[in-house]
């Protein structure tokens, strides 16, 4: 089975071997070199002064980051699950939250933004998706933050990259939190999530002092000098200088982003010449959504039962009308190109369309343009 899903990703061999070696003690010299070395190529590819690697899914460094930055009250962007969830967090911890609500395949512009922060002058953080998963869009986090700094640059931006980092280059000029997990473009297990942090998010979090296991300014203390405040997740980590090695070979990580940002555009092409629908208005490049409410469940049964490709569905009301087919990692070039093939023969299996090579085609024609 090829798992296509938009996190987890497939973990590749090269990373599953690495990770297969006998464990290794956490407080260690050769664990604290591995560390730094991780620590090091994460600063070098968010482009930030800091970062911290947690033991937790991504969600747990959502909620870190919204108790730590957030001290009156929360803006959250709500275009889908993700976006939803920071406002969960909040509810959670009592800290009042407006939100902004939008359709899954609209992404929140500037001026609604700068509206509600004009509106309510008390809010001191702001929290949105750069690619909000539940649809596959890209929020115009750059322009966004660069506004919110303009109309007033204490409000901390935090940016949830769990489905960015490593698919694209973020500009991180005028943002504070990058948050990431293992799971995604990183192709490592679930189980670590990643903070990118300005040098004024230190501060903040240097003189907050919140919370315990998700402390941020001891994990700062702590990871600084290339070890863990509690129990690194160790095997992860050592995927991660394998991932970097990876990425290396294959000639740096501008590379890895332009190898996926010729895929996402094959991949919307090709569908797109077979009569499929993309579903959100400003596509992300971590993954395609294709919509059709009659037909996507049975196109996603097709790939599996008959194709052996696993994609992801949707959720709550657009559980039965997308699917999703993910870009992020290193992926071989046939491996995409037999999922778009394989998409229009189930399009024939369904008599909906003529098989006729087309996706093939326009995914060849595209990616090497
Ligand atoms: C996967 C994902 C998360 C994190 O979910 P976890 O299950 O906690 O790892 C958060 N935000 C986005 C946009 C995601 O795609």
């Amino acid at each position: 089975m090829l798992l296509f899903t938009p996190g987890p990703t497939p973990v590749p061999e090269n990373i599953r071997m690495e990770m297969a070696k006998p464990t290794i003690h956490h407080r260690t010299p050769e664990f604290e070199a591995c560390f730094m070395h991780a620590r090091e190529e994460l600063k070098k590819i968010l482009e930030m002064p800091e970062v911290l690697m947690l033991a937790s899914s991504g969600s747990g460094a959502m909620e870190a980051c919204v108790r730590t930055f957030c001290s009156k009250k929360l803006l959250s962007i709500n275009s889908g699950k993700f976006g939803e969830r920071f406002g969960k967090i909040a509810k959670a911890y009592n800290i009042p939250n407006l939100e902004i609500k939008n359709d899954w395949d609209t992404p929140v512009s500037v001026e609604e933004i700068i509206n509600a922060l004009k509106a309510q002058p008390d809010i001191d953080a702001v929290c949105l998706q750069v690619c909000e998963s539940s649809g596959g869009l890209r929020h115009p986090v750059e322009k966004i933050a660069q506004a919110i700094k303009h109309l007033n640059s204490e409000i901390v931006v935090i940016a949830d990259a769990i489905t960015a980092m490593g698919v694209e280059s973020i500009d991180i000029s005028h943002i504070d939190v990058l948050i990431g997990g293992s799971q995604k473009a990183f192709m490592l297990p679930p189980g670590m999530s990643v903070i990118g942090l300005s040098q004024k998010a230190v501060s903040l979090a240097e003189e907050r002092n919140i919370g315990f296991y998700f402390n941020l300014k001891t994990e700062l203390k702590n990871q600084r000098n290339n070890t863990t405040a509690w129990t690194a997740p160790t095997t992860i980590i050592i995927g991660l200088v394998k991932y970097f090695e990876e990425v290396r070979a294959l000639g740096g990580i501008q590379e890895v982003y332009r190898q996926t940002h010729q895929r996402a555009l094959a991949t919307q092409n090709a569908l797109g010449a077979i009569g499929l629908k993309i579903y959100p208005k400003t596509p992300a490049l971590a993954m395609t959504t294709i919509i059709d409410e009659v037909n996507a469940l049975n196109i996603r049964k097709i790939l599996k039962d008959d194709f052996k490709l696993h994609l992801a569905g949707g959720q709550d009301q657009l559980k039965t009308s997308i699917f999703r087919i993910n870009h992020m990692g290193i992926i071989p070039i046939n491996e995409s190109l037999w999922v778009v093939n394989a998409i229009e023969l189930a399009l024939e299996k369904l008599g909906l369309r003529k098989f006729d090579g087309s996706a093939n085609k326009i995914f060849l024609q595209n990616y090497y343009a």
